[in-house]
């Protein structure tokens, strides 16, 4: 029997290096052990690295700044309300 599986969180912090020490090391070892776990990092880390560019472009864009917004002066509201899946 396996022990039971990690959180999809701590194999997300995983996957992008975040976990250090005894943690990395008990995920890792879980990890080549768990195919299913494996694929999660797997995945992961490819959406992560998906994201990092995406971010990465975010910035140092000529006269991109934080003020300035497009909606119609809403607060967050309405962002938290609705997931998009994917
Ligand atoms: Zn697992």
């Amino acid at each position: 029997m396996r022990e039971s599986c990690p959180d999809k969180e701590t194999l997300l912090l995983y996957a992008e290096g975040e976990l250090t020490g005894h943690e990395a090391e008990e995920v890792g070892s879980h990890v080549a052990d768990c195919e299913t776990c494996a694929e999660t990092v797997s995945s992961l880390r490819a959406v992560a690295a998906v994201l990092r560019r995406a971010g990465l472009r975010s910035t140092g864009g000529p006269g991109v700044t934080s003020s300035r917004t497009d909606s119609g002066g809403l607060t967050g509201a309405s962002r938290s309300a609705r997931a998009a899946p994917g």
